[in-house]
């Protein structure tokens, strides 16, 4: 990523940017640039909005309290999103907050909550989902806010799921063996190779039988041991995306 102006402050803004396109802020976009960042007139801020690539902005002015950024300059053509579900059994707040964050981190290109049979918090704020989305992709550069679906019972959402899509459960159950090797083996089965991805994670009493069984009828389908260690739910999102990654090489 050589291109990223790690000094300039980036933001998620949801209007269509081009060349001398005036975007308007709201008002803790305003207070965030102007009070907390001390940014002037003239200032220069990246915006991007998940379609359009991302783009040098200056800061215009409107009094003490409000401004308004235009458009001058796309610095980097917008990115297409990685078909990777990212699923997973709802977290209490604040590990939720940090499950998604670092799963937009890891590239996941959409969020799917699902509700499984030991789903302890089944309340889910999507909104404050998406605004841990947008944090982390303003955060780490990248120029995609992940689709943010609403939350799905289980087995719906296996049942759900295209025959060609690989399904990556992730079970603490499975025998450990090496889970790089085992994924290269179900990327490339019968020939073609899987371009759409599902890593499903689950709760922290984990999955009953019933419910591994079902992921395991899936047409496409690979169950792997993140090593010898329980982990949390949440830890265990970062390690499966990590090794979905490896395997898949979003770096190539
Ligand atoms: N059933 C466990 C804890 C589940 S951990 C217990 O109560 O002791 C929560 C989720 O993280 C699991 O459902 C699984 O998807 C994932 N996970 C945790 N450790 C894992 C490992 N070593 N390998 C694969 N997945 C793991």
């Amino acid at each position: 990523m050589a291109s990223y102006d790690f000094n300039a402050p980036r933001l998620f803004v949801d209007v269509p940017l081009a060349a001398g396109a005036r975007i308007a802020l709201d008002r803790g976009q305003a207070n965030y640039l102007l009070n907390v960042l001390r940014l002037k007139a003239g200032d220069a801020v990246l915006v991007f909005n998940g379609r359009d690539g991302e783009w040098k902005a200056e800061v215009a002015v409107e009094g003490r309290k409000a401004a308004d950024l235009v458009c001058a300059e796309r610095t980097r053509e917008q990115t297409a999103p990685l078909d990777l579900i990212y699923a997973f059994a709802p977290l209490k707040h604040a590990r939720l907050d940090y499950m998604v964050q670092k799963a937009v981190e890891m590239g996941a290109g959409v969020l799917q909550p699902v509700l499984t049979r030991r789903t302890q918090s089944t309340r889910v704020n999507l909104e404050r989902m998406r605004s841990n989305a947008i944090e982390a992709a303003e955060q780490c550069g990248i120029l995609l806010i992940p689709e943010i679906r609403e939350d799905q019972n289980f087995d719906k959402f296996i049942n759900g799921l295209e025959k060609d899509r690989l399904v990556v459960f992730c079970d603490e159950d499975a025998p450990v063996s090496n889970p790089v090797e085992a994924l290269k083996k179900t990327l490339t089965e019968g020939g073609n190779k899987a371009t759409k991805f599902a890593v499903v994670v689950g709760p922290e009493g984990g999955f009953v039988d019933q419910e591994r069984a079902l992921a395991a009828a899936h047409e496409r389908y690979v169950r792997v041991s993140l090593g010898p260690r329980i982990l949390r739910a949440d830890t265990a999102a970062v390690a499966a995306l990590a090794l979905v990654q490896s395997v898949l090489g979003d770096w190539a």
